[in-house]
């Protein structure tokens, strides 16, 4: 919502922790990948497209669950995405299922902002990562 020159993003607090996260993100996707359309936002959540959730969906599980960050710290299964990254068990197994995708790709730290992102976390990641049995 925009109003008197800022723009806002409201969340159920009723809602769980988890799910709230997801929404901001999800929301901050819509505004950050142009699906409100230009200040005052000619369009609503409501009348965004199937496509448009998707990727704001997509822009949630990005930003929540980074595929390197992910891979840094060789986590895999739902439960462990949903526990290092603050998102709920179905987020995380749809996460899991592609990273397995990733990871038989093995394509990571290709791009210049990955690096970047990698970058932030590394000190996360090593505090973080799952050691091989
Ligand atoms: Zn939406």
């Amino acid at each position: 919502m925009h109003q008197d020159g800022k723009t806002s993003i409201f969340i159920n607090k009723e809602e769980h922790m988890l799910r709230q996260r997801f929404t901001i993100m999800h929301e901050l996707g819509h505004f950050l990948l142009g699906h409100l359309g230009d200040i005052p936002f000619a369009r609503s959540e409501e009348e965004c497209r199937p496509a448009e959730e998707q990727a704001a969906d997509k822009f949630a599980i990005d930003m929540l669950a980074p595929a390197c960050v992910l891979w840094g710290m060789r986590l895999q299964t739902p439960e462990e995405i949903a526990k290092y990254c603050q998102i709920s068990i179905a987020a995380a197994t749809f996460r899991a299922e592609r990273m397995k995708l990733l990871y038989q790709r093995g394509m990571f730290l290709t791009h210049p902002l990955e690096q970047r992102v990698y970058a932030r976390f590394l000190h996360y990641i090593r505090k973080n990562r799952k050691h091989d049995l």
